[in-house]
């Protein structure tokens, strides 16, 4: 494990970079999610949600036909496109929002770019009757009207951030002010591995399910630990929950897939590892797209899941140490795996997950046929069938 429980510090990334009058809640949220997390009741209480309200265990499936495809390592599917609300993001939003209700705190507020955490956290707040407020970059409002609206409908508020270039950045803003102005009813949900510690460390542990899943269901049906697992990046909660159980295990090649959008020797681009510097944003030291003066540069990617100007802590430290490799993968890419998996295995995936899958059919290839990749499906695709359609020169709606 890299990381430090004494400094919250993922080797020289992570830390608490939060204005002084948080200092004292995120104290007592480190001290509540330290009792919390070796509680029976209340790891009872959030594996039955699990199981009973967003469906896992999610399968571990064999992709028979694209392997076969491909030609070389078995592929297998980590199916977190199967859970309640679509993705892997309900995990923790389930596992934030037991600890705020245990807190006392009667109100959830969130940051959300495309909108997916922000529907994720709305739906919680819903089961567990808490007020919920989300905030959202103006042009993301406009862009992803349809996610503002399911908001509403499960009783959301929904903040259009009008500062800054109104994108997740500035929302990401406006939530820590809104959690500086009003801390004592509040929990910030934080939709991703990044944020002030222990944020990071909270969504690896509940997104670990993932990991700890997969390696029992492998391990059932073959004997053997996979040689590779492969996930996509945005600031990297599912590849973070993917990789989790396996990062003693040495033998288990572990790949982050960040989204190259048009090339990563382009502008238009979101691959944090290969193109960021170090610096602070959101709390945290990371690695984050920005310009010389340090100001947080606009990211592109097709996929709105993939579209955060940095990357988790701890990512940033796998990266620097080698234990993961991180690679790019265009849209042209995504979009490509996109079709190739829908058409050879029947899934209509999110094109983040896309980005995962195109790198399978690079990597798989290139290993045996003995050998295993498990790749983490975070999402279902159908949220992008029409940007999908468009993007090939379709108009879809009417
Ligand atoms: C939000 C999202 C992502 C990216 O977020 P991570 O924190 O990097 O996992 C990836 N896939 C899907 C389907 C998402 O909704």
């Amino acid at each position: 494990m890299t990381e430090d429980n004494q400094t919250g510090r993922y080797g020289t990334y992570g830390g608490q970079f939060i204005p002084e009058t948080l200092m004292s809640e995120i104290e007592r949220i480190t001290a509540a999610y330290n009792h919390y997390k070796a509680d029976p009741e209340f790891l009872k209480e959030f594996h039955d949600l699990l199981n009973n309200y967003a469906n896992r265990p999610s399968l571990l499936y064999f992709a028979e036909q694209m392997t076969a495809d491909l030609g070389g390592a078995q592929i297998y599917f980590k199916r977190e496109d199967l859970n309640h609300t679509g993705a892997h993001k309900i995990n923790n939003v389930i596992g934030q929002a037991l600890l705020a209700k245990r807190m006392g705190k009667t109100r959830l507020i969130a940051e959300t770019g495309a909108g997916q955490h922000g529907v994720a956290t709305a739906t919680i707040a819903a089961l567990f009757n808490m007020d919920c407020e989300v905030f959202m970059g103006k042009e993301d409002t406009d862009r992803q009207r349809l996610n503002v609206y399911r908001m509403e409908l499960l009783g959301a508020k929904v903040h259009a951030v009008t500062t800054g270039t109104q994108v997740l950045k500035d929302a990401v803003t406006a939530t820590m002010q809104e959690w500086t102005r009003r801390v004592d009813d509040t929990f910030y949900v934080m939709g991703s591995a990044v944020g002030p510690y222990p944020f990071p460390q909270m969504v690896h542990d509940f997104q670990s399910v993932i990991s700890k899943e997969a390696k029992q269901q492998l391990l059932q049906e073959t004997g053997k630990l996979p040689d590779a697992v492969v996930a996509c990046v945005g600031g990297g909660s599912n590849a973070i929950g993917s990789f989790a159980d396996f990062i003693d295990d040495p033998s288990v090649k572990l790949y982050g897939v960040e989204a190259a959008g048009d090339g990563v020797d382009t502008d238009r681009t979101a691959a944090t590892i290969e193109r960021g510097s170090d610096g602070i944003f959101h709390g945290m030291k990371s690695i984050f797209l920005q310009d010389k003066h340090g100001q947080i540069d606009k990211v592109y990617s097709i996929s709105a899941g993939l579209d955060y100007p940095g990357i988790g802590p701890e990512h940033a430290a796998l990266a620097k140490s080698g234990r993961a490799e991180y690679v790019g993968i265009t849209d042209a890419e995504s979009v490509d795996a996109f079709e190739y998996i829908a058409k050879t295995e029947g899934i209509i995936a999110a094109v983040e997950s896309c980005h995962a899958v195109a790198y399978v059919e690079k990597l798989a290839p290139t290993m045996r046929k003995d050998q295993i990749i498990i790749c983490t499906i975070s999402g279902r695709g159908d949220k992008d069938v029409a940007s999908i359609a468009k993007y090939r020169g379709v108009d879809i709606n009417e």
